[in-house]
């Protein structure tokens, strides 16, 4: 390819509408355009990049068995009306009729697709393990589509599903997808970090999400300094607290006057006591139902497990006037002593607060000398706080760290949920029908390519790992129209080519600067610089984008060199 042809569309400035690095730099470097808030179209570079990605994918979902294929964008709503999506997934599917007015939407996940085509094929045990798996387009209306090809309304997934007889089988599957991801990841040039994740409306019972650990990534996770235990933020658990010291009784709760105090700061300030021994008390809606959530003082309440705790389907915050009327008291005053018909859930850790401070459901007052057990009660003790950076780790009692990380992939036991709604069954050897076992395991191809540039740049530009470069050497003749350095270029450009190099020549007449700035933010892995200096000497120079090698080469040996050097990198 020739520079002078390549439609790659730099831009100078950085779009303001970009807010994190691979957006911009995928900008700016003539990757994508938007067409609408989180579609966009992409260009040759990027497309080279995606295919290099799917093509690793590929690769890896093939050798643990999986079959590509290819299932429709456009589906029916019949079927997710028997699982009960049609509804759940609300403003987030896409929606369309036909012209007889049959319903439709854009799939934004194919489980109920493939699990129909597995009830209408799948008879006998025989016909089991079945791993299939399709690299498409998904659709999901997302409120605030952002940050680039990071959380768009259109994107390009990988999607497996595993179909087994039993438990058993769905964990050889599993396993052998988390494998496959790992090495997938690896050869893009990704570190990622396995985390245990909350299944969200997928369903299921174990699950992994592959991240990133970037800046950018719009997930909070933690992780254990000494173990191995990680997990997504909405999902960490808690360690219990430990076993309150032996203390004095506790003396009678008594109401003390907290004019204009609503807040843990406030109320903290001035009673004189640490965050710690208050108790934070938030009213939700659970199913229309009203619910106290205690959580100490300085904890954040965690509203996934909360609701996960419920088994409730909508939780909203309580409103000003709801919590008037539940509690008796304006908002900032509220309180598990006395709170009646009113679900109370507390955290272990609230729970195990002795002479604590709460709200005392009256205006402008709090109750000092609370003590659980005695003074209020709770319909549940559950974990439902949010694992902060320092706690100890729920398996080795090490400090945890917390990290901001990018999900590119996610690995779900889906169980049963989805065969046995929609009648997906087999004979088995005991000849009787049971539902199939399923997995479910997806990539989004493109998060991966913007997260692989989150993980791989520098100031000037990209800077690809050579397994998913759009191309791996750029030729740059100083000056086009000097005879000699465009001889050699020519030359290295044809040899490189023939020698099945993914090679680019600048051949622009553009001034040097211009052809190194755009290399680099491009981020070519290799770039051959032909100038008078070292063409004296008849040599070229060699560098790489991350700076791990500038050598002079004789013109002779130049081709052989580089090319050497994209081997042992795409075989590394
Ligand atoms: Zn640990």
């Amino acid at each position: 390819m020739r520079m002078s042809q390549l439609w790659a569309p730099t831009l100078r400035e950085t779009p303001s509408e970009a807010e994190v690095i691979s957006h911009q730099l995928m900008l700016r470097a003539g990757f994508i355009r938007r067409a609408a808030a989180g579609i966009y179209t992409y260009l040759p570079l990027a497309w080279r990049v995606l295919r290099k990605i799917e093509q690793i994918v590929r690769e890896e979902m093939d050798a643990k068995g999986g079959q590509e294929m290819l299932m429709p964008v456009v589906q029916p709503a019949e079927l997710w009306q028997e699982t009960g999506r049609w509804d759940e997934y609300g403003d987030y599917m896409f929606r369309l009729k036909d012209r007889h007015g049959r319903d439709f939407c854009l799939g934004p996940t194919h489980e109920e697709l493939i699990t129909a085509l597995m009830r209408a094929e799948v008879r006998s045990y025989r016909q089991l393990p079945l791993r299939l798996y399709q690299i498409a387009n998904k659709y999901r209306d997302e409120p605030r589509p952002r940050f680039g090809l990071m959380r768009g309304r259109e994107f390009i997934m990988k999607d497996l599903y595993s179909f087994d007889r039993d438990e058993e089988g769905l964990d050889v599957s599993y396993r052998y997808m988390y494998e496959a991801y790992e090495r997938i990841f690896a050869r893009c040039g990704l570190t990622t970090r396995a985390v245990e994740a909350d299944p969200g409306e997928i369903g299921g019972t174990a699950n992994h999400e592959f991240m990133v650990l970037a800046d950018a990534g719009e997930d909070e996770v933690v992780y254990c300094t000494a173990c191995d235990y990680a997990a997504n933020t909405e999902k960490a658990e808690s360690a219990p607290p430990p076993a309150p010291a032996a203390r004095a009784e506790t003396p009678p709760a008594e109401q003390v006057a907290t004019p204009g105090a609503r807040t843990i700061d406030e109320v903290a300030r001035l009673l004189g006591v640490e965050p710690a021994r208050l108790l934070k008390t938030l009213l939700y809606e659970a199913d229309g139902q009203p619910v106290a959530a205690v959580v100490r003082g300085d904890h954040e309440l965690n509203e996934v497990k909360l609701k996960r705790i419920l088994g409730a389907k909508t939780l909203e915050m309580a409103s000003a006037e709801r919590i008037q009327s539940v509690t008796g008291a304006p908002v900032g005053f509220s309180g598990p002593v006395g709170l009646k018909g009113v679900r109370i859930v507390a955290d272990p850790w609230a729970w195990a607060v002795a002479d604590a401070v709460a709200g005392a459901n009256a205006a402008d007052a709090h109750l000092i000398h609370v003590q659980p057990g005695r003074d209020w009660q709770a319909d549940d003790i559950a974990d439902i706080r949010t694992v902060q950076a320092g706690d100890a780790c729920v398996r080795c009692g090490a400090p945890v760290a917390a990290a901001r990380g990018i999900e590119v992939g996610h690995v779900f036991k889906l169980g049963t949920r989805y065969s046995e709604a929609l009648g997906a069954t087999y004979l088995d050897e005991d000849g009787k029908a049971k539902p199939i076992v399923m997995g479910s395991y997806g990539i989004g191809i493109g998060r991966t390519m913007a997260a692989i540039i989150e993980q791989h740049h520098d100031e000037r530009g990209i800077r690809w790992p050579a397994s998913v470069a759009p191309y791996h050497v750029i030729v740059v003749p100083v000056n086009y129209e000097d005879q000699r350095q465009r001889q050699v270029a020519e030359r290295l450009y044809e040899e490189l080519s023939a020698a099945g190099v993914e090679v680019v020549l600048d051949d622009r007449l553009e001034r040097a600067g211009v052809k190194f700035n755009d290399a680099d933010l491009i981020g070519f892995p290799w770039r051959i610089t032909i100038g008078p200096r070292a063409l004296a000497e008849d040599a070229v120079e060699v560098t790489s984008r991350d700076g791990s090698l500038q050598e002079r080469v004789p013109v002779e040996e130049a081709a052989a060199f580089v090319r050497e050097q994209v081997r042992a990198a795409l075989s590394a």
